[in-house]
């Protein structure tokens, strides 16, 4: 896979093949990254967050185009201001400055080349906390090995395993056969996550996120196997369920509602019967009966 900035963008599967200096691909992202906000965030899984909160950096535009998505101001119409690579590797170690655990790169795949350049700069510079990539799967594997060695946690979501569902809510419809190479190669790189025994913080590894949909849209037993058999069932698993129907999602009535305790149930089922027992939950107050 060519890396060279100047050539046309072929990052993702979505191989669009524009010179982002001039044209936009399906991302609609330029070739100089933009940041809709960084921040110490205390939201994310304790490992992550801490005491003191993930030093998380949120990237604006994406890859996927889900109908639902709950930050579609940042991913779809791309609000935030543009950076060099130097000054996002100034915001990496005014984060770390400031206490972050980590640096928690949100929505990242689209930036990969530049963000690789801004981690060696930040890492020149004094980096020393945990690189987090924070990303939805949909990558390509030759890209997410020139992050060997920077990147120390992949955070991933698997979002779909059947097709015409992925090509449906995030006109991706090659997702599961991508997100499943991209999510190996990650474990190549990184392995089972470890966390430290005194500080009970994330050090390296692999998490993986499920954001429970409607209707078990994921097809959360298939991508549950998967990771059983193929990964293993020592894989951190996070269990998301404060999906909420936001963006386009009244487009689409079997998703235009948040998620049943049965739906939620029912994940949970699935992944104790596979032996998973390294799992956070999130359970929101807002599912239904
Ligand atoms: S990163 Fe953007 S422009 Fe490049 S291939 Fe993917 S969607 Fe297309």
């Amino acid at each position: 896979m060519e890396s060279n900035l100047s050539d046309t963008c072929m990052v993702c599967p979505h191989l669009c093949d524009v010179d982002r200096t001039t044209s936009l691909g399906k991302c609609r992202a330029t070739k100089q990254i933009k940041i809709a906000s960084y921040q110490l965030h205390r939201g994310e899984e304790p490992v992550l967050s801490g005491t003191q909160g993930s030093g998380t950096i949120f990237f604006s535009h994406c890859n996927l185009k889900c109908v639902y998505c709950q930050n579609y101001d940042i991913s779809e119409w791309g609000n935030g201001h543009y950076y060099s690579n130097e000054q996002v590797a100034e915001i990496m170690m005014l984060l770390q400055n400031n206490g972050a655990h980590n640096i928690n790169l949100v929505s990242p795949t689209h930036y990969s080349l530049q963000i690789k350049e801004a981690i060696k700069l930040a890492k020149a510079k004094g980096l020393n906390i945990p690189i987090v990539w924070n990303s939805n799967a949909y990558e390509n594997v030759e890209i997410l090995q020139e992050l060997d060695g920077l990147v120390d946690i992949y955070l991933t979501d698997f979002k779909y395993w059947n097709d015409n569902n992925a090509a449906k809510y995030s006109s991706a419809p090659d997702y599961a056969y991508h997100a499943k190479k991209a999510i190996l190669e990650m474990y190549r790189q990184v392995g089972d996550l470890q966390i430290d025994n005194d500080t009970n913080l994330a050090r390296k590894g692999l998490m993986i996120r499920l954001l429970i949909l409607p209707e078990n849209i994921n097809g959360i037993e298939s991508i549950l196997n998967w990771i059983s058999e193929d990964i293993g069932n020592m894989t951190y698993l996070s269990i998301m369920s404060q999906y909420f129907p936001t963006h386009r999602a009244d487009e689409f009535p079997e998703i235009n509602r948040v998620i049943t305790h049965e739906e939620y149930s029912f994940a949970l089922h699935v992944m104790e019967g596979l032996g998973f027992e390294n799992v956070f939950t999130q359970k929101t107050s807002n599912l239904s009966d």
